[in-house]
C-alpha cells in the first residue's frame, strides 16, 4: 500500500511539473505575442434595452498561438498576470481598443477590461491619460471594466487609482457582479458608473428561480443606488423580455451579438461590397 501511495504521489508531482512547465512555456510564448502580432481584439455589442440601440462594444482579447491555435483568455490571462506580462499586454489592449473606436462614425462607448494587476500600478492613471491623448479618444467614450477581486487585491491603492481615472471622465463598470465575496461592500466603497451582472445568473435563470430573484435584487439595488445595470449572457429572446420587464438598462450576449471583428473593418467591407 505504501508503494502505491509513493507511486501516486510521484505521478502527482510529475504531472504538477508538467503543468508548471506548460505554463512557463506559454508564458515565454506570450512574451513575444505582441511583437509577432498574435494578439487581436474582438468586439461584442452592448445595447440599451428600452430602445434597442447600440450603446457600445466590449473589447475581448484573443491570442492566436502559432502551434496551439486559439488560446482562450481565461487560460492565458492568468498566465500573463503571473508573469507580469499583463502590464504591456493590457496597455496594448487599451491603445488598440481606443484607436479602433476612433474609426467609428458614431461615438459609441468602448469598454476595456482592466486586470487587478494593472489597477494597482501606481502609474495606471497616467497610462490611461497618455493613451487617450495619443489616440485622441474623448475620455467619456472609454469605460473600464473591473472585477471586485481586482479591488480587493489592494483596496486602498485600487480606490486611489480608480478615483484618478474617474476624474479624467472615464467610466468605471463593476464586472462579474455577484460572483465575488463582498460585492456589496465594494459597491458601497466606490461610486461605479455601471454594474454588470455576471452572466452565470442569467444563464441559470431558465431553471433557477433563485437566479431570477438575484437578478431582480441586483436591478433593485441599481435602482436604489442610481447606478445603471447591464446584464451579461443574454442568449435568448426570453432573457431579453425578462430583463426588459424588470427594468434593466443594458444588455450584452450572444442573442444580441457575438464578439466579432473590428466594427471599423466591417464598415469598410460593407462599403467595398456596396461599391
Ligand atoms: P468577461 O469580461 O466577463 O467577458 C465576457 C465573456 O463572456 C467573454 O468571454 C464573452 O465572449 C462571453 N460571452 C458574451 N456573451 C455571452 C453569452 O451570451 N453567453 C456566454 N456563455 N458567454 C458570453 P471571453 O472573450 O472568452 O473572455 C473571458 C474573460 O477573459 C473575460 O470575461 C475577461 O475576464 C477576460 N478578458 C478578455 N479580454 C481581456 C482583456 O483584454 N484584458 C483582461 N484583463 N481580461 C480580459
Ligand atoms: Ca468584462
Ligand atoms: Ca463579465
Ligand atoms: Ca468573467
Amino acid at each position: 500500500a505504501k508503494g502505491q501511495l509513493g507511486e501516486s504521489l510521484c505521478f502527482y508531482e510529475s504531472s504538477m511539473d508538467e503543468s508548471a512547465r506548460a505554463r512557463r512555456k506559454l508564458a515565454n510564448d506570450l512574451r513575444q505575442a505582441i511583437d509577432r502580432h498574435e494578439l487581436s481584439l474582438l468586439y461584442q455589442p452592448q445595447c440599451y434595452l428600452e430602445s434597442g440601440a447600440l450603446s457600445g462594444y466590449e473589447a475581448l482579447l484573443r491570442w492566436h498561438h502559432p502551434l496551439r491555435g486559439s488560446v482562450p483568455p481565461d487560460e492565458f490571462i492568468p498566465i500573463a498576470e503571473e508573469a507580469g506580462l499583463i502590464i504591456p499586454i493590457g496597455e496594448w489592449v487599451l491603445r488598440e481598443a481606443c484607436r479602433e473606436a476612433m474609426h467609428w462614425q458614431d461615438d459609441y462607448r468602448i469598454a476595456v477590461n482592466l486586470s487587478a494587476i494593472q489597477l494597482v500600478q501606481p502609474d495606471i492613471a497616467s497610462t490611461v491619460t497618455r493613451v487617450l491623448l495619443e489616440t485622441g479618444l474623448p475620455a467619456r467614450r472609454l469605460e473600464l471594466e473591473i472585477t471586485e477581486t481586482a479591488i480587493i487585491a489592494d483596496k486602498a491603492r485600487a480606490l486611489r487609482n480608480l478615483r484618478q481615472i474617474k476624474a479624467l471622465g472615464v467610466g468605471i463598470a463593476m464586472d462579474d457582479f455577484g460572483t465575488g465575496y463582498s460585492s456589496l461592500d465594494t459597491l458601497h466603497s466606490f461610486p461605479f458608473d455601471k454594474i454588470k451582472i455576471d452572466k452565470s445568473f442569467l444563464l441559470q435563470s431558465d431553471k433557477s428561480e433563485q437566479a431570477q430573484a438575484i437578478i431582480r435584487a441586483v436591478l433593485g439595488l441599481g435602482q436604489s443606488l442610481k447606478i445603471p445595470v447591464l446584464a451579461e449572457g443574454v442568449e435568448t429572446e426570453e432573457h431579453l423580455a425578462m430583463l426588459l420587464s424588470e427594468g434593466c438598462q443594458e444588455a450584452q450576449g450572444y442573442y444580441l451579438g457575438r464578439p466579432g471583428h473590428a466594427p471599423s473593418l466591417l464598415a469598410q467591407t460593407l462599403q467595398l461590397g456596396a461599391a
